[in-house]
């Protein structure tokens, strides 16, 4: 275990904020975590487990450890007639996985496609992009309890999935390294294109015959032409999610904002959501749900937020949700313009939106 001090965490955030952590290590095994555990120099300072660092906002030093985890490997671990229970190791690049999966015929990761981190962190707010979000497939992760130095093993109910949420980002926060996720993938596919967007994608990519491998193409496609790529802009995708308010609430918005954007949230519609909320079909019979989800990103563009750049920092020009460092911005920087963010959709349309990103 290879322990280094007082480096820069500006490569391992895709917002490229130059911060510093005390210690930092990579953990290439279970041997090395708990070699951590072990050391009693480490393990009395705090620590954060680090996957790609694609959903956190550093706006300090880190003074204490810092955890990247590199466990990677993928393993098909049992089958039976309708399901592929395959094992990834928590450090594994998500969008690999995703690309194992299509090549095995595994179903049911493929709208996950190009989501940015790792195999680990993607049940901490249980990914979600057009139309799906990863508790469908997930069966189990493994951790080891950073407490106890035991392992513990969670299956879906225990992670408590919600929308772009599980107990990882409550009571279980920075107590469990996740070192291994068991995704229960599909032998016969169920496409989902209820994002208007993906059809027409696979209608441009003159897509005959639906496929797994076309929805992630398509889906690849759609990601790479409206998301700033982090290599080149930094961010965090959504730096909101998407507010859930009750039917009242949204028919009184209704009446001032005609062309507000919303989707009803029910049985039939799992609350989960697309990058920018759009695509999804609009009102229609769902009209007596009892709660609507609304687009966090029109809120944030009828505020005037929308392309405002504030020198090194500002709001993407094309995606009002998200949030972006041109070049040596500070995190406090863009925490504060996530404030004022706040701030002013509350006092225009009485909604409080909820940060998505992990502020460290
Ligand atoms: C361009 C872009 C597009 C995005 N699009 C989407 C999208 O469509 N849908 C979506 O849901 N998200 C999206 N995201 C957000 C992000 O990709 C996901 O949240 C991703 O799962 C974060 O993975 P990560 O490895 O980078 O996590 P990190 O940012 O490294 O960590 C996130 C949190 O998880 C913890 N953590 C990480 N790994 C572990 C582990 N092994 N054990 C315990 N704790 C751990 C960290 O301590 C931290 O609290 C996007 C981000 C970007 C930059």
């Amino acid at each position: 275990m290879k322990i280094q001090e007082n480096i820069s965490l500006k490569k391992f955030n895709t917002f490229g904020i130059d911060v510093s952590a005390k210690y930092f290590i990579e953990a290439d095994s279970a041997a090395d975590i708990q070699n951590y555990l072990n050391d009693p120099k480490l393990s009395k300072h705090p620590l954060l487990v680090l996957g790609g660092g694609s959903n956190i906002l550093f706006t300090n030093n880190f003074d204490g450890t810092v955890l990247k985890n590199n466990l990677k490997g993928i393993e098909l671990i049992k089958e039976d007639s309708e399901n592929y229970f395959v094992k990834a190791g928590g450090g594994g690049v998500w969008h690999e996985f995703v690309l194992h999966c299509i090549k095995n015929n595994y179903a049911g990761v493929e709208n996950l496609s190009l989501i940015p981190g790792c195999v680990g962190a993607a049940p901490i707010q249980n990914i979600g992009a057009y139309g799906v979000e990863q508790k469908e497939t997930f069966h189990e992760l493994e951790t080891i309890d950073l407490h106890e130095n035991k392992r513990v093993v969670f299956n879906n109910s225990d992670c408590q999935f919600g929308y772009r949420d599980s107990i990882f980002k409550r009571e279980a926060k920075n107590k469990y390294v996740i070192t291994s996720v068991t995704f229960k993938l599909n032998k016969k596919p169920k496409f989902n294109t209820s994002y208007g967007a993906i059809n027409h994608e696979l209608e441009k990519m003159g897509v005959k015959e639906i496929s797994i491998s076309a929805i992630s193409q398509a889906v690849c496609n759609i990601r790479s032409s409206k998301l700033p790529d982090p290599a080149v802009t930094g961010n965090a995708g959504s730096f909101f999610k998407n507010p859930i308010v009750t039917k009242d609430k949204y028919n009184q918005l209704k009446k001032t904002f005609s062309n507000i954007i919303a989707y009803p949230v029910s049985p039939f519609h799992p609350l989960s959501g697309s990058e920018t909320g759009k695509g999804r079909t609009g009102e229609t019979e769902q009209t007596a749900q009892a709660q609507w989800k609304l687009a966090a990103g029109w809120l944030i563009e009828q505020c005037g937020w929308k392309g405002k750049s504030f020198g090194n920092y500002g709001i993407h020009k094309d995606q009002a949700l998200v949030l972006v460092n041109y070049g040596g911005a500070k995190g406090n920087e863009i925490y504060e313009l996530s404030e004022k963010v706040l701030q002013s959709v509350k006092e225009k349309f009485g909604v409080e939106l909820e940060r998505e990103v992990i502020i460290v």
